[in-house]
């Protein structure tokens, strides 16, 4: 992208000044955009600004706009809220306060601005952008500017970015922030919940979404709450009695604790209010329920806080890729917005995307809900409906199969515990129960199943127990890395036929996968094992082929980005410090990337890259350099990721080891080893949400072959299952093609990464000079 702008009059090209700006509600992630725009636009030759407080601002100009530094916003991807301000700015609703704000960016020699925020401040640059032309005339007009000072400014460019915890503008997967608002709500869920499993309690807790119920859906999802309210999808005219019945019979299995969650736009379908006081009443009815119950208003702590791994790296790419945006536009080019969607940083025309998020609070306020929920993406509907099947198991009558259709279905863990793997287990169980399925709990893996079935390693779940699972780590039914033929697999076949599985639902990392395919193969010999086998990723690896995500990895990704930050903050207590940090990963270097990405690495040593003496020798010359210049500006430590298996040599001491050589007492290194840490304790709710949503995936894809399926499972790749996220799609692809096109055995991985180019944007980030490819 061009990114100095060539005067008409032949003078050398001046450099391009970009600003940036938050505005409208603080959302985690806001700081992690204003350091990737601030260090991308210095990368790419311009000059880099920030427009304290938003529109306000602008409208002031002066020292609200202020030139930045490469090192001023250093340690910014882990700092809560925005650091720049935001306002809300009741001038530039009006005219006069945007042609002064267009006075201020032409008296600074702003080019462009990148603006992050919610709809309005979408709305709000849009209005700029199309009124420019005329703000212009009218400031020569009342000579507040000259013509020849306007002259270079005469097309404003603007590209915008959805920072909000709402995750309600349309066009985008998530917006920045809404992970770590979700993030903060479980966390305070799964506290009350201990409380209100303590006293036997009920709460409601009011989550925010005033159009939108994103929060409160996927808070549901992943603490399995009892029942959620939420703006787009009011439930039917008797929701009081429907609640009510619900909660009786979670009470009558035995639950202690019953949580609703109500989103602050809720509503019925009149659109009348439904308030977490009239939820209380009815809860709390002495002729009803009587439940002691509590109502809990979370409030601003959803907004607190710093942000976590997804919205990191969703705020980094998408600021690098604003930079490009702003600079490769042209006077005839659409306003952009940058969005996420099928994994994939792209643009997209802002006002398309702003009109869509009005429709859908226009649908709600029309009462239109059908068009309301088919306005928002797929996933939020299919989470829906995981919702509804897990919270009202044995309630629906008209879920359940007839006889001949119900199946008896092995569950088993295989590889290194994941966050998420229980949420899997609840659902699949739930969705079974719901079906008249028999759900199998086969405990530690195949090994359990090879030699302890007989003393009870094989048995059925207990919904009271697994309902508890929703926001457990670690594998409640016990995981095991032996696989099937290690077991012996005519010992493995011969239980299958004699506990009559009718489907195995296998939930693990690349053993797991390998096992899926061991099984597949051994089904010629052994004809018992020609039944439906499906796999549900599960490796904080993240190296399962078939999918781009697997369960865990998100879990992992917070844990690694929380530990570098403590890391760092303890370096910056004592000396001018590197850390080297050994993540695992095993031959993926997946989890160090992203974790790199999220905490501002210096640099991350991968195993599909390896090591070289010549990348360690540029590495720690850099280093002597940005510490040679650090005139105590910036105390805190450096951070360097590397992969476990990156290399047979360097490992994590090595490299600090060399470094501290190096450094001759200018400043210290050490390693550190978070090890197991990284399976996370508590696993996050976008595991925890996608473990629901894919389990019932894998049931239903089970299901769909049925009993004595023999003779078709022996014809159908279908019938030997991965499951994956690719792009916005669930996909099962069969094992048997994965296998040969997707997997690189010897590494354990998949062939072909789709985040590997995030590592360019980690090394441009951290300042790192390109250094030689190792040969
Ligand atoms: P949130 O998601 O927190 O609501 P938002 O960006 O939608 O974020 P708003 O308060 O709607 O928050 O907008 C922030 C600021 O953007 C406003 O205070 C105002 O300065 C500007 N703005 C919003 N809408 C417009 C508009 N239609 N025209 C001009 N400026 C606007």
């Amino acid at each position: 992208p061009a990114a100095a702008a060539a005067p008409q009059d032949g003078s050398p090209p001046r450099k391009k000044k970009i600003a940036i700006m938050t505005s409208g509600g603080d959302s985690p992630g806001m700081n992690g955009v204003v350091r990737a725009c601030v260090r991308m636009a210095i990368h790419l030759g311009c000059d880099a600004f920030c427009v304290y407080e938003g529109y306000e601002g602008l409208v002031r100009g002066g020292d609200y706009i202020r030139q930045m530094e490469w090192h001023d916003v250093r340690g910014w991807l882990s700092e809560g809220g925005t650091l720049i301000g935001t306002a809300r700015c009741m001038e530039f609703y009006e005219r006069p306060g945007r042609l002064t704000a267009a006075k201020n960016m032409i008296l600074n020699g702003i080019d462009a601005l990148i603006i992050c925020g919610g709809d309005g401040s979408l709305t709000g640059a849009d209005r700029f952008r199309a009124e420019w032309p005329s703000l212009l005339e009218e400031l020569v007009k009342t000579s507040q500017l000259t013509p020849d000072q306007i002259a270079p400014y005469q097309h404003l460019n603007i590209v915008g970015l959805v920072g909000s915890i709402d995750n309600d503008l349309s066009g985008t997967d998530a917006t920045i922030g809404c992970y770590s608002a979700l993030a903060r709500i479980c966390e305070m869920v799964d506290y009350i919940e201990a409380t209100a499993s303590s006293h036997s309690r009920a709460f409601v807790i009011e989550v925010m979404g005033r159009h939108c119920g994103w929060l409160a859906l996927m808070a549901g999802v992943a603490t399995g709450a009892d029942f959620v309210f939420i703006p787009e999808k009011p439930r039917e005219d008797n929701w009081r009695e429907e609640m009510c019945e619900i909660i009786q019979k979670h009470r009558k299995i035995g639950k202690r604790k019953t949580i609703v969650i109500v989103a602050e736009g809720a509503h019925d379908r009149y659109g009348n209010k439904i308030s977490p006081e009239m939820i209380h009443e009815l809860l709390a009815d002495k002729n009803g329920l009587a439940l002691d119950t509590r109502i809990t208003t979370l409030g601003h702590v959803q907004r607190g806080g710093t942000a976590v791994a997804y919205d990191r790296m969703l705020s980094t790419l998408q600021g690098v890729e604003a930079v490009r945006a702003v600079l490769e536009a042209t006077p005839e080019s659409e306003t952009c917005f940058i969005a996420i969607t099928e994994n994939k940083i792209i643009r997209k025309p802002l006002m398309e995307a702003v009109q869509a998020t009005k429709s859908v609070a226009k649908a709600i306020d029309a009462h239109d809900f059908d068009r309301a929920m088919g306005l928002r993406d797929t996933e939020f509907s299919d989470q829906y409906m995981s919702y509804l099947m897990t919270t009202t198991v044995q309630l629906d009558q008209n879920m359940m199969l007839p006889e001949e259709k119900k199946m008896k279905i092995g569950f088993i863990n295989v590889g290194a515990p994941a966050g998420g793997m229980n949420a899997a287990i609840r659902a699949g169980v739930a969705y079974c129960i719901s079906r008249g399925h028999e759900p199998v709990a086969i405990h530690n893996g195949f090994a359990g199943f090879a030699r302890h079935h007989a003393d009870g390693a094989v048995r059925p779940f207990d919904w009271l127990e697994v309902d508890g699972w929703a926001s457990k780590g670690g594998s409640e039914i016990g995981t095991n890395r032996e696989l099937p033929a290690e077991s012996g697999m005519e010992t493995i076949a011969n239980l299958i036929e004699q506990y009559r599985f009718d489907g195995l639902f296998l939930i693990g990392g690349f053993e797991a996968f390998h096992a899926v395919s061991q099984l597949r193969k051994a089904r010629d010999q052994f004809p018992s094992l020609c039944i439906p086998i499906t796999l549900l990723p599960a490796t904080i690896s993240n190296n399962v082929p078939g999918t781009e995500y697997s369960l865990g990895s998100d879990t992992c990704l917070n844990e690694l980005v929380s530990y570098c930050d403590k890391i760092k903050q303890s370096a910056s207590a004592t000396r001018r410090r590197v850390f080297v940090i050994e993540t695992q990963g095993g031959k993926c270097g997946y989890v160090a990337t992203l974790a790199g990405l999220g905490v501002g690495a210096s640099a991350v040593y991968t195993p599909e890259e390896g090591i070289s003496l010549e990348m360690l020798t540029q590495d720690v010359r850099h280093l002597k350099e940005v510490f040679a210049q650090d005139k105590g500006q910036s105390r805190a430590g450096r951070l360097i990721l590397v992969n476990e298996k990156a290399s047979r040599v360097y490992s994590a001491k090595l490299i600090a080891d060399i470094i501290r050589e190096e450094a001759h007492n200018r400043f210290e290194a050490r390693d550190s080893i978070p090890g197991h840490v990284q399976q996370g304790g508590v696993p996050s709710p976008m595991d925890r949400c996608r473990a629901v949503r894919l389990a019932i995936k894998c049931i239903q894809h089970l299901e769909g072959f049925g009993r004595n399926s023999h003779n078709r499972v022996k014809k159908e790749p279908m019938s030997a299952t991965v499951i994956g996220i690719k792009g916005a799609s669930v996909v099962f692809s069969p094992i048997e093609v994965l296998e040969e096109s997707e997997t690189d055995w010897p590494n354990r991985r998949q062939r072909s990464s789709y985040w590997f180019d995030m590592k360019e944007v980690v090394d441009v980030l951290g300042g790192r000079p390109p250094h030689a490819e190792p040969e």
